[in-house]
């Protein structure tokens, strides 16, 4: 299998200038993972590890279409940043022995890039669009026939003299990954036949890619480090790779180069990774959540500019790790900070309530407050 980039590489969702304090914990690919990602990717469905339902599905997927010759139905991969969409798409084309064009929604501006892009694909291909809830919706309106019936209208000439002439093209496989599923059109949506949900990696499989990465790299890593880079790795493939590789270095100039627990746990400290895995700015967020807003509801926006970060990024990146960890709650009122939240900062959690523990209500110090009509949470994309 080899891979065409359709225009530019992956793009970073940090906008130019806006540097984080911290970026080990970044899940969107930096620049230094850009060259060893291509080497620690799984290239058969076998190797990668993890996320068993969608292995299981993807696996079935990919015998039919193998045994019938025949394109894969398109699918749809939605999850959080560095959880393995770009592997599992060429995994597809690989697992296919077909080529795969790899783009991204905001880098296909017009229709005529699309029409590029699909008539340039070979029998069975691999398209796939990264980011394709940022597609615009004259290049997605374009996109329906082609993923339907194979067809594109190409626009020859201009004004009075303009006629549109119908491509057949080759029968290809779509595969778009988003972070924001929610953000997806309906009738997108409606044209993938698969939808496979990635979600944040137990320490385990964590500990396991870290183990296989580490054999690739020819580094040499205590099964308890293994085990402690990865339960600090936000439970994100990208982040645990960027930690081994960071780890590594450590060992190698402050030790023999082997990865110890010892060496792993120094150098965590270093790049002020806590023990749950939290970086500088999720603590910044949560002790702003707590100390500033009596541990909320606060709107996203505001604690975006109490932070000094993008409101985009805090949703994209912070908050589905902290909700899901159980430091966050997201209500429709706004974010809140659970019990657990306190108590990882060192703060004395809210006053109980019927004898429980409420999450978000106010903290010390303020005015007690009657508690507002249970909030059901907001689904997270
Ligand atoms: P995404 O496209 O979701 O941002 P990637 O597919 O680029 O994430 O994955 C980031 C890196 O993490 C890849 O280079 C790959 O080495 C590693 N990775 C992701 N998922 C797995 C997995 N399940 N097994 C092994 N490595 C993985």
């Amino acid at each position: 299998m080899s891979v065409k980039t359709g225009r530019g590489p992956k793009p970073v969702t940090r906008p130019p200038g806006a540097e984080r304090k911290s970026d080990y914990s970044d899940p969107a690919p930096l620049p230094e993972d850009l060259q060893e990602e291509t080497r620690l990717r799984p290239l058969r469905l076998d190797e990668f590890i993890g996320q068993s339902v969608v292995k299981e599905q993807l696996g079935i997927f990919l015998e039919a279409a193998r045994r019938r010759g025949e394109a894969m139905d398109h699918v749809l991969l939605h999850g959080p940043p560095g959880l393995g969409k770009t592997t599992l798409a060429s995994i597809v084309a690989h697992e296919l022995g077909v080529e795969m064009t790899h783009t991204s929604g905001p880098v296909i501006e017009k229709p005529g890039d699309l029409a590029g892009l699909l008539t340039n694909l070979g029998p069975r291909g691999v398209l796939f669009v990264d980011e394709i809830h940022r597609l615009s919706p004259v290049v997605e309106e374009y996109l329906y026939p082609a993923l339907e019936d194979f067809t594109v209208d190409i626009m020859l000439d201009r004004g009075p003299s303009a006629r549109s002439l119908k491509l057949n093209l080759e029968h290809f496989t779509l595969v778009g990954a988003t972070t924001r599923s929610g953000l997806l059109s309906a009738p997108l949506r409606s044209r993938f036949g698969v939808t496979l949900r990635l979600d944040y990696y137990g320490a385990e499989d964590l500990a396991h890619i870290v183990r296989r990465s580490a054999g690739i790299l020819a580094v040499e890593v205590e099964e308890a480090a293994a085990l402690e880079i990865a339960r600090r790795a936000r439970g994100t493939p990208r982040i645990a790779n960027r930690l081994l590789r960071r780890v590594r270095d450590f060992a190698f100039i402050k030790s023999d180069g082997r990865v110890t627990l010892a060496v792993t746990r120094e150098a965590l400290t270093l790049l002020a990774v806590d023990a749950c895995g939290l970086d500088e700015m999720d603590r910044r967020l949560l002790d702003a959540l707590i100390t500033k807003y009596g541990g909320g509801p606060v709107g996203l926006n505001t604690l975006a500019v109490v932070v000094g970060e993008e409101a985009g990024t805090l949703e994209d990146v912070y908050e589905p790790f902290l909700v899901q960890e159980g430091f966050i709650r997201r209500t429709p009122r706004g974010r809140e900070a659970t019990a657990l939240a306190y108590t990882h900062l060192g703060h004395e959690p809210p006053a109980a309530r019927g004898g429980e523990t409420v999450p978000g209500s106010r903290g010390a110090g303020t005015v007690a407050e009657k508690p507002g009509p249970q909030q059901p949470e907001l689904p997270l994309s």
